[in-house]
């Protein structure tokens, strides 16, 4: 049974190759910068390809889930290669800030590149791209003029018709704790409890098996991100096909506006190479990289003056919520206290 220490050996091998570059990179190497990224290699590979071009500074690049990758920093502690943390979601953004795996930095060029509800007051993460989760429906079975706000959803009209992923997911926990923000933690209850009366299934599957439900008629609505449907109907074949179905609503553009959140990055705390993270972070934010960014991700670019890409710019204007962003963090375990106590599963 030669075979089995064998693969393990190679494995092992492989491991060690992996991580090689970082484990091998000196504290004050200048032309390197570590980056630990939760987002797709693809979606972010070419930009650093870009920014070594243009500054000699090499990125090594590891990617990972967000969970993994901040378990990891708090591990590594001091001793972390990170210079820089990329992830979804203020309040894993938050989180990190807490759990203190960041550092605060000064940058004119961020503060001038990112509006300042898009990044920390104290400077620890700054946002890179902005997403918006608003309602979705079925352009032939839903009328958009009996759609409203997010609480009018809670209306008897949908019941057995929403679908939404579970409550495990950041996405909807932000989106409880934005409300718990604007209209207190009772109202967000209440709303919640109303969301899961209305549902048409148990939750499961990602953001875009909520838009396909919707195109196979399981429900007539979906709350989601709208990146999802823009890059479905970036796409071809079947994506494309149930994405054309499906109209978006921007709900609450009376009062409070559509739920926004961001993707977004820091310097961590340990950041070997705390200048090349910071330069990185600049780079990241300048009017070409955003809108290569914007447009890979399908995501709304965090400056203003960046156009958002055709696909969404046919989504519309709409007016976004402007609670301040670490608050997704603040109100984060209350918000999955409430799903858990009315059983969004
Ligand atoms: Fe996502």
């Amino acid at each position: 049974m030669s075979f089995r220490p064998l693969s393990w050996l190679v494995m092992a091998a492989a491991a060690v190759a992996v991580s090689m570059p970082l484990v091998g990179c000196s504290p004050a190497d200048e032309d390197e910068v570590n980056l630990y990224s939760a987002r797709q290699e693809n979606l972010i590979q070419p930009l650093l390809e870009q920014f070594t071009e243009e500054t000699g500074i090499q990125v090594n690049l590891v990617t990972g889930s967000a969970d993994s990758l901040l378990q990891r920093l708090r591990h590594e502690g001091r001793n972390s290669p990170a210079d820089v943390l990329i992830t979804a979601d203020a309040a894993r953004l938050h989180q990190a800030k807490q759990t203190g795996v960041l550092q605060a930095i000064e940058s004119d060029v961020l503060n001038e590149n990112i509006p300042e509800r898009y990044r920390d007051p104290e400077g620890e993460w700054y946002g890179l791209s902005l997403r918006a989760r608003p309602i979705l429906y079925h352009k032939d079975r839903v009328d958009p003029e009996d759609l409203s706000t997010y609480g009018a959803l809670t209306d008897e009209k949908w019941e057995d018709r929403i679908c939404v992923r579970s409550s495990d997911n950041v996405y909807n926990q932000s989106l409880v704790a934005a409300m718990i923000a604007t209209e207190g933690a009772e109202a967000a209850e209440a709303w919640a409890e109303g969301i899961v009366n209305n549902m048409a299934r148990r939750p499961q599957g990602g953001d875009r098996d909520q838009i396909r439900a919707v195109a196979d008629g399981v429900c007539d609505i979906a709350i989601a991100n709208t990146y999802y449907l823009g890059l479905m109907l970036d796409g071809d074949g079947r994506d494309r096909e149930v994405a054309e179905q499906i109209g978006v609503f921007w709900p609450n553009q009376d009062d409070r506006g559509t739920h926004v959140n961001i993707s977004g990055a820091g310097v961590t705390a340990h950041a070997p190479n705390r200048e090349n993270a910071i330069r990185l972070l600049e780079f990241l934010t300048s009017q070409e990289a955003q809108q290569w960014y914007a447009e890979a991700n399908q995501e709304y670019p965090i400056r203003d003056d960046v156009p958002a890409s055709e696909i969404l710019q046919g989504f519309g204007e709409f007016e976004s919520d402007d609670i301040e962003l670490h608050l997704l963090g603040d109100n984060n375990s209350e918000a999955v206290r409430i799903m858990d106590r009315v059983r969004w599963r």
